[in-house]
């Protein structure tokens, strides 16, 4: 069945019509959705019992199920594991901080583009999430978090720029001043550098901000890490970033992930400098998240010689502590720790 989630107002409007009701009906399912919080038809006391039946006849207001849920003794930061309808998982994390609580989201099942510091990157892409399924999870989460968010990514699992316009979609969705009303500012779209994404983004100004995962200053070392470089080398990543800017005067985050012996040298950091000085840039520098003994997070003293190393240059730098490092809160974790305890119990039974 469908997901009202899934639908705009515009959708919803047409909705509507079609079944002979009010305009004004779009206003309260909105309200009540994402004001109010509704969880279920039933609640919306304000519609006639024939119209709260003639929806839960044709639509869901909650699609998937809550599988796990872990949360950090260190700093809260909680991480949830849904199951979908039919039957796969995904994952969202809470990140709270002293002022900003960030919900990071999906916009895949997996993800095609096998970033080698990256647990989802093992799973290969299953499928794109539908508007809905997007929107949902800020929905579940909201209802679950200590304090309300001040911040939606999209870093979760998957690629966003590789489900364009649900993601889109579901920004506009979170963004629209009749529901969430969430700040437009607030929301960021995260790529690991699908160019024709970010000149998408640009060419139809869309209002969110974006981020450009990064995580080496050059080509051959992303290389490495990052087998999408292959189809969209490091030079024309930048070119395209300052298409970005030229058109929406919007500066640009770039994500370090700092992998020990990798790319955290006093090298690497005049390298980077060089690069961010190509374009209007903030710098967000992220000790990894460990998935194996190939990608070791660097000790604290490497972290602040590499933040002397490039503070001074950059426009604005930030360094992200690990958060929720006990809670597998690292892209595609938790799943793979569900999914390996599957199989033991699978393995069990036999
Ligand atoms: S880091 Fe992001 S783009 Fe890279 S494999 Fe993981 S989910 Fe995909």
């Amino acid at each position: 069945m469908k997901n009202i989630l899934d639908l705009n107002i515009n959708e919803l409007q047409n909705y509507f019509e079609q079944s002979g009701e009010p305009k004004f009906r779009v206003q309260q399912i909105y309200q009540g959705i994402y004001q109010k919080g509704y969880t279920n038809f039933d609640q919306f006391t304000n519609l006639s019992k024939k119209l709260r039946q003639q929806l839960a006849a044709d639509f869901v207001l909650r699609s998937f199920q809550e599988l796990e849920r872990i949360t950090s003794p260190l700093d809260g930061t909680t991480k949830f594991l849904w199951q979908l309808t039919d039957g796969m998982k995904i994952e969202s994390v809470i990140i709270y901080e002293k002022k900003r609580v960030t919900f990071c989201i999906s916009s895949q099942v997996g993800c095609a583009l096998d970033c080698k510091f990256c647990a989802t990157g093992k799973m290969g892409w299953l499928r794109d999430l539908t508007v809905g399924e997007i929107v949902e999870q800020v929905l579940q989460m909201k209802e679950l978090a200590e304090r309300p968010p001040t911040n939606i990514v999209f870093m979760g699992m998957g690629e966003p720029m590789l489900n364009y316009d649900n993601v889109m979609q579901a920004a506009d969705i979170l963004a629209d001043e009749a529901g969430l009303n969430f700040s437009r500012k607030k929301i960021t779209i995260s790529t690991s550098g699908v160019l024709p994404g970010i000149k998408r983004m640009a060419d139809e100004q869309r209002p969110f901000r974006l981020a450009i995962s990064l995580n080496a200053a050059d080509q051959q070392k992303r290389l490495q890490v990052m087998p999408i470089a292959k189809k969209y080398p490091l030079e024309q990543l930048f070119e395209a970033a300052r298409y970005y800017y030229q058109k929406t005067r919007k500066r640009i985050t770039f994500e370090y992930v700092l992998i020990a012996g990798f790319n955290d040298s006093l090298q690497d950091a005049r390298n980077l400098v060089a690069l961010s000085r190509k374009v209007p840039c903030k710098i967000n520098v992220i000790p990894v998240n460990s998935i194996d003994e190939n990608f070791p997070a660097p000790s604290q003293e490497s972290v602040a010689r590499f933040e002397e190393a490039i503070q001074e240059s950059v426009y604005a730098v930030t360094i992200r502590n690990r958060k929720g490092w006990d809670v597998q809160a690292a892209c595609g974790m938790l799943y793979a720790e569900n999914e390996k305890k599957q199989l033991k119990l699978k393995t069990d039974k036999l």
